[in-house]
């Protein structure tokens, strides 16, 4: 941890102070790696404690070291140059093959001691490390996650009040990692939570989208995109409905192909499908915004028109007659179209939709191809 190698030597002629990794190695790296410690930003809290370790032990250099995987990583350093040391060139390391994971490691002259005396450690200015002790890091439970130490270039022995400090500031880093730990997985929570919430979100719209579709197509007929019977009813049954034509006039209009069969039998059922099609579209494109346009049958059309008197029905009805004639199909194809008007109050809408039927059955009768409307 501590030191910078006084001159470079290659690794491996230099002697492994850790000796091999114990067999909780993937655990302690996996303690460690929880806290977000290693390579993160320097924070003020973690260089007051080194100024204080140092303050406490009366030495020129401090660090809280972080035993990663092959190298000691500075969470905070005083007095040392480099911001990590290989593992192998660390003394903070010995702490990982230590008997009692909570005893200082103290060496008073690491001139005197073979196991750190080859590593040539300075301080920074150069000066050749002699003086070094250490109080673990721990995780609650007991991984060793690295070390605060205080380091000089003059053996000494630290008195017991100052072994005492080193490990009391240790307790408090070690309740600043855990603080840290806590902050960071309430951070993960949240997000998940957020994540979660979106995802929740997202659901909703899809149902909300299945749902609208669904009543579209329970509403809609699928062959020609006009509303179907049981729109009518529904409608027949809402009160919006009955607001509409409760506003004045209105007219009821039946359309009907003409020799639909034939044409079925003659050009098959796919160019009829294509011919009911291009008649939804011209009701479609002949009336306005509050019209109707429901499928009523097989090749039957209804169209309500509120709030519109009978001369500007037949008026619409014969602009939806030429259109269908003008349709872009193999074979011609007409309508005959029956429309008949109501008012409110006056008119049960039955009675309106049988003089409606009557006009269309005398349209068939008169030729086809024609609008009649009801004069009764
Ligand atoms: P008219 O001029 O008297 O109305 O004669 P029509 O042949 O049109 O009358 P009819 O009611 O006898 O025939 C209607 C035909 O419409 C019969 C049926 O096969 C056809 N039809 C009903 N629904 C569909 C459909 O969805 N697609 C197709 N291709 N044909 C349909
Ligand atoms: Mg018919
Ligand atoms: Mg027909």
């Amino acid at each position: 941890m501590t030191v910078v190698p006084l001159r470079s030597r290659p690794l491996q002629a230099v002697p492994d102070p850790v000796g091999s990794p114990p067999g909780d190695e993937p655990e302690r790296l996996s303690a460690l790696h929880a806290y977000g410690l290693l390579d993160s930003v320097a924070e003020s809290a973690y260089e007051d404690m080194v100024r204080l370790a140092a303050t406490v032990c009366d030495t020129p250099a401090a660090a809280i070291a972080l035993l990663d995987r092959d190298r000691v990583w500075f969470k905070a350093r005083l007095g040392i140059e480099p911001a990590e040391l290989p593992r192998s060139l660390s003394i903070c390391s010995q702490l990982i093959g230590q008997a009692q994971a909570d005893r200082l490691l103290l060496i008073d002259d690491i001139a005197d001691d073979p196991r750190f005396a080859a590593l040539d450690l300075t301080l920074e200015g150069g000066k050749p490390l002699r003086f070094y002790a250490g109080a673990p890091l721990l995780s609650p439970d007991g991984h060793r996650l690295g070390t605060i130490c205080v380091l000089d270039t003059a053996p000494r022995v630290l008195r017991a009040a100052q072994r005492d400090g080193l490990a009391a500031l240790a307790r408090q880093i070690q309740h600043l990692f855990e603080l840290r730990r806590y902050a960071l997985e309430q951070r993960r929570l949240l997000s998940e939570r957020e994540a979660f919430a979106r995802q929740l979100e997202s659901a909703q719209a899809d149902l909300q989208r299945r749902h609208e579709q669904l009543q579209h197509s329970a509403s809609h007929d699928a062959l020609t995109g006009l509303l179907n019977r049981a729109a009518l009813t529904q409608l027949q049954d809402g009160p919006e409905a009955l607001l509409r034509l409760g506003r004045g006039a209105y007219t009821l209009m039946l359309i009907d192909v003409d020799h639909f069969k034939r044409v079925n039998d003659r050009h098959g059922h796919l160019l009829g499908d294509r011919a009911l099609r291009a008649v939804a579209d011209s009701v479609a494109a002949s009336i306005r915004e509050g019209d109707m346009a429901v499928r009523y049958g097989g090749e039957e059309f209804l169209v309500v028109l509120p709030g519109t008197r009978l001369a500007t029905a037949a008026e619409v009805g014969e602009r939806i007659r030429q259109r269908v004639a003008r349709s872009a199909l193999p074979f011609a194809l007409t309508v005959s179209i029956g429309v008949a008007g109501g008012e409110p109050g006056r008119d049960a809408p039955e009675q309106v939709f049988d003089r409606a039927d009557q006009a269309l059955y005398r349209a068939k009768a008169a030729g086809r191809d024609r609008l009649v409307v009801d004069d009764s």
